[in-house]
């Protein structure tokens, strides 16, 4: 699910303030009641910081292949996430605390302070990705390797000048911040526990015991619970190979779970929002990718890569114009949804894979934007896939295998077209999806509407 909706939705569900009863079952789960211990937030701390991203920084000179530029890249990527933690979100509840804690801090100077932080270390944040993508049909290890070689001098030169701006501005807060209250800033030290639940292993981050921490919590203990039964039923497999996950509440509101090699991250956020059978199809989804990186020889990667592409068509948005043309939206709409499922996700599609013209500047919601958009000379013939599983499953032949992997864990044979059920039959003979319910793309639909909240997901 993109980031901004999931943030729409977190937003709203923080304003309607559900005042569920504490669930004594959740609270059991994480014994103790973690308490946030603080440190002191300053120039030692920053120090710290500074040498071990300069560590980080030496591993560059020492790599000699691409496995080893990606193990690299695995590590920079924990080390932003935490840069991120710190800076976007325990500095913002510092600042945002100061006008309550000193009068004599107003809140115009708080603003300042806090944008200041955030405008000079984005540069970083942004520059840390290490220039390295995966393999693909086009572009070996080795090609890929000695591209990294090539752009890797600018990238380092780059994100050194970007680091120094970052550590200036935070120094540059520090002192503010004494010479302000004549005392050294705290931040929450992140705090977490190992936990058993449902026979999965669970590290909580951050649990604060709050209604709706608690109430998070029990709804992803339930899908646990939901998932290991479907999981035993569908795919086996996904046990025996099952990662340990985390439930991260200081997450942010990008994703509802991803996939880190060594574990699964489950957004505690999404599960504010979000049913059990969604948070069923996450985790499955998610462990999907273990199974694609780990479990899938290359030639049945490259087979279902082969399915997935084969099945791309031509998707005439004059046509889709002519035939719902009365109707308000485009995106999102109820009566596609039921007549026309295929098209309906195809469009979805269209979101995931050409979001830079149906969702960036001026996004294409309504049928009205749409015909703007045609008469003023858009494109109006876009590649799509002809047996569509979810929006999502557009972004690339992995992400649909995992979504394939997700529906039909979380919500049965049904909600996955008969074609698709027979290509993952092929790739995972384990697979137990019973040929009961026949062929011919009439069969999954009328159970459409358990896709109306399944697509759309990382
Ligand atoms: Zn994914």
């Amino acid at each position: 699910m993109d980031s901004a909706k999931l943030a729409t939705r977190y937003l709203e569900t923080r304003r309607r303030q559900p005042t569920t009863p504490m669930k004594a079952m959740a609270n059991k789960v994480v014994s103790r009641y973690l308490t946030a211990k603080k440190a002191p937030f300053n120039t030692e701390y920053i120090k710290l910081l500074r040498k071990e991203f300069l560590t980080l920084m030496k591993n560059a000179k020492v790599i000699k292949d691409y496995k080893h530029a990606m193990a690299w890249r695995e590590v920079m990527v924990h080390w932003r996430e935490r840069f991120d933690d710190l800076v976007y979100t325990r500095l913002v509840e510092v600042i945002g605390n100061l006008p309550l804690q000193y009068e004599w801090v107003s809140r115009d100077e708080a603003k300042k302070w806090e944008k200041y932080v955030q405008t000079e270390t984005w540069d970083l944040h942004i520059n840390l990705s290490i220039p390295i993508s995966r393999t693909d049909d086009y572009w070996s290890e080795g090609a890929r390797f000695s591209q990294f070689q090539t752009d890797l001098k600018k990238w380092d030169g780059r994100v050194r000048r970007a680091s120094r701006k970052a550590w200036k501005a935070l120094e540059g807060f520090v002192s503010w911040y004494r010479h302000t209250t004549s005392h050294e800033p705290f931040i929450d030290a992140p705090s977490s526990e190992q936990v058993n639940l449902e026979g999965f292993q669970v590290l909580v981050k951050d649990y604060n015991g709050s209604d709706m921490a608690v109430e998070a919590l029990g709804r992803f203990k339930q899908s646990l619970k939901n998932y290991k039964k479907r999981a035993q039923a569908v795919l086996p497999l996904l046990l025996q190979q099952q990662l340990p996950m985390a439930f991260d509440y200081k997450k942010g509101l990008s994703t509802a779970g991803e996939y880190r090699g060594r574990y699964i991250d489950i957004n505690p956020k999404a599960s504010y929002t979000e049913s059990v059978d969604k948070m069923t199809k996450t985790i499955a989804h998610e462990m999907g990718h273990h199974l694609w990186r780990t479990s899938l020889s290359g030639e049945a990667r490259q087979f279902w890569e082969k399915l997935i592409y084969g099945n791309y068509g031509k998707l005439d948005l004059r046509d889709v114009l002519k035939r719902y043309g009365s109707e308000r939206s485009f995106s999102d709409n109820d009566r596609i949804r039921r007549e026309d499922p295929i098209l309906y996700l195809q469009i979805d599609g269209l979101y995931t894979s050409y979001k830079h013209v149906f969702l960036d500047g001026g996004a294409i919601l309504s049928m009205d934007d749409l015909r703007e958009y045609l008469e003023e000379g858009g494109q109006a013939i876009w590649s799509v896939h002809g047996k569509p599983i979810t929006g999502y499953a557009h972004k690339n032949p992995e992400e649909a295998f995992c979504e394939v992997i997700g529906m039909l864990v979380a919500y049965g044979p049904r909600a996955v077209l008969p074609e698709v059920r027979s290509w993952i039959r092929v790739v995972l003979p384990q697979i137990k999806v019973a040929k009961k319910y026949g062929y011919g793309p009439q069969t999954a639909l009328p159970e459409f509407r358990y896709l109306k909240e399944a697509h759309g997901d990382c």
